[in-house]
């Protein structure tokens, strides 16, 4: 989260539906079932080990993390064309330049804030999204998927609008051959208050006048895809409001594919932050997030 949690007027669900119903989905690509060039599996079988039979998953191996950023893991077989972007949030300083909180816009924001931290383990945000973040790339590199990393060290220097930026790269288009792409913003909520508890998905709403208003529906869908077999397999509960919507994010408001915020849970909650210190939590944090986003996906096989 960016600085201070603020609580954001939900938006009638009903509502906010009936004004998305037959809204033509832009940014992925509806394929024909059976229409995938299944080939593509066994010609980068050897490389990857799966050869002689042998299990893709099992002779895994986890990149070792690259510095710098925008770093592109290519998939295979029937998912390589649907891409994740993950955007593990903040970095270990924080960035004082200001930047457009959108196109064109003249509401200038923070570059990047330094995020919150564990009121009890003292555990930086920025390390606990890397972590999980790095977690669910390798959950998704072994199902094939394409993943794409803003980052996968803590010494970056990546803004919010250069995040969004980079998830842009890999929007479907004439030039590539993806299918669908999503980005998913990992991040967690510190607040004044240490009551608080539960995970939240931060979701932009269908009056963003950016690019990203007209994937309100994809971008709510997300959210929705994630959040339940993210608590189910970590157990941390789901916040009172589960859903939050607000166009105040800066890496958002430039995203042109389908983006959402996981807010993992409050650290200024000390349960909270004690079992997202774990790295049982962590794996089970990577495995949800991997299923919902397979979920989402799943609408365009
Ligand atoms: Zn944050």
């Amino acid at each position: 989260m960016y600085g201070k949690f603020k609580v954001f007027k939900k938006l009638g669900f009903v509502f906010v539906l009936s004004l998305v119903i037959g809204a033509l989905s832009v940014s992925c690509v509806e394929v024909i079932p059976g229409g995938f060039e299944t080939g593509s599996s066994d010609a980068s079988g050897g490389e990857d080990g799966t050869e002689n039979g042998k299990d893709a998953e099992s002779e895994f191996v986890s990149p070792e993390p690259a510095g710098g950023t925008d770093i592109f893991h290519e998939g295979r077989g029937e998912n390589k064309n649907f891409v994740v972007v993950i955007d593990a949030g903040h970095q270990d300083h924080a960035m004082n330049g200001t930047e457009p909180n959108g196109p064109g816009s003249d509401d200038m924001k923070m570059q990047l804030t330094s995020g919150t931290q564990g009121v009890y383990t003292n555990i930086p945000e920025y390390e606990l999204t890397l972590d999980v973040s790095l977690k669910l790339r390798d959950e998704l590199l072994k199902e094939g998927y394409t993943v794409v990393m803003v980052r996968e060290t803590n010494d970056v220097e990546v803004s919010n609008v250069e995040r969004a930026l980079i998830a842009n790269k890999y929007k479907p288009s004439g030039d590539n051959d993806y299918i669908c792409s999503v980005n998913i913003r990992v991040h967690a909520n510190g607040f004044d208050s240490p009551d608080m508890r539960g995970a939240l998905m931060y979701c932009s709403t269908a009056s963003n006048p950016y690019a990203i208003g007209e994937l309100f529906e994809e971008c709510y869908d997300l959210s929705m895809s994630i959040l339940e077999p993210y608590c189910e397999l970590t157990g941390m509960p789901q916040y009172k409001s589960p859903v939050m919507y607000g166009d105040d994010m800066t890496g958002t408001n430039w995203c042109e594919i389908p983006t959402t915020i996981i807010e993992l849970g409050f650290m200024s909650n000390k349960e909270d932050d004690i079992l997202m210190a774990t790295d049982e939590f962590r794996l089970n944090a990577a495995v949800g997030i991997k299923q919902g986003i397979e979920n989402f996906f799943s609408q365009y096989r």
